[in-house]
């Protein structure tokens, strides 16, 4: 009898750490909430965002009231940019980092454990593959993102 098996579809997604998440040394939990989840990481970089970049970014909020404090808000420290790949990448980061608003986040949740409120809530993931595709171009230069087999195992702690 045949077996069919339905593949997920393989995926990579930009996820950002932001200023609350440096700032409150939260990056290693974070990626390890990631990297437990089976992701690979395929691109690393840390930079700090100038307002064009952030204007590009955040263009769907950039003429909302509140805008001028996340610009200020994402300048406050460098941030991390991270290239993540698996299955269905998109949707299970999503899912891992909870909703916009922290206070709505479930526990559990990377914005439900770690964020304060609607704008610091710790990372940027990505919402579409579309949108992974320019996002990974927008913070990542060519040549920067990684293909490579992950051949060496480490005991468990
Ligand atoms: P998400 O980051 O979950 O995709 P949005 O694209 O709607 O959410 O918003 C981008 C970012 O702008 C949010 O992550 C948050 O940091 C900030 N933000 C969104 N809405 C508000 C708001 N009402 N007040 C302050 N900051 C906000």
């Amino acid at each position: 009898m045949r077996t069919a098996r339905v593949l997920g579809s393989m995926e990579t997604t930009l996820i950002l750490l932001k200023p609350d998440c440096i700032a409150g040394r939260k990056a290693g939990e974070v990626l390890k909430r990631f990297e437990d989840a089976g992701f690979q990481i395929r691109g690393c970089r840390m930079f700090r965002a100038d307002s064009a970049l952030l204007r590009e970014h955040y263009a769907h909020i950039a003429s909302k009231p509140f805008y001028p404090e996340v610009e200020t808000f994402m300048q406050s420290t460098p941030v991390i940019a991270l290239a993540l790949a698996g299955d269905n990448a998109v949707g299970r980061v999503r899912d891992i980092i909870g909703p916009t608003d922290s206070k709505k986040a479930a526990k559990g949740t990377v914005r439900g454990d770690f964020g304060v409120d609607v704008m610091a809530n710790i990372v940027h993931a990505s919402d579409s593959p579309e949108n992974a595709a320019i996002e990974l171009k927008r913070f990542f230069r060519d040549g920067e993102l990684f293909d490579y087999e992950m051949s060496y195992g480490t005991k468990s702690a």
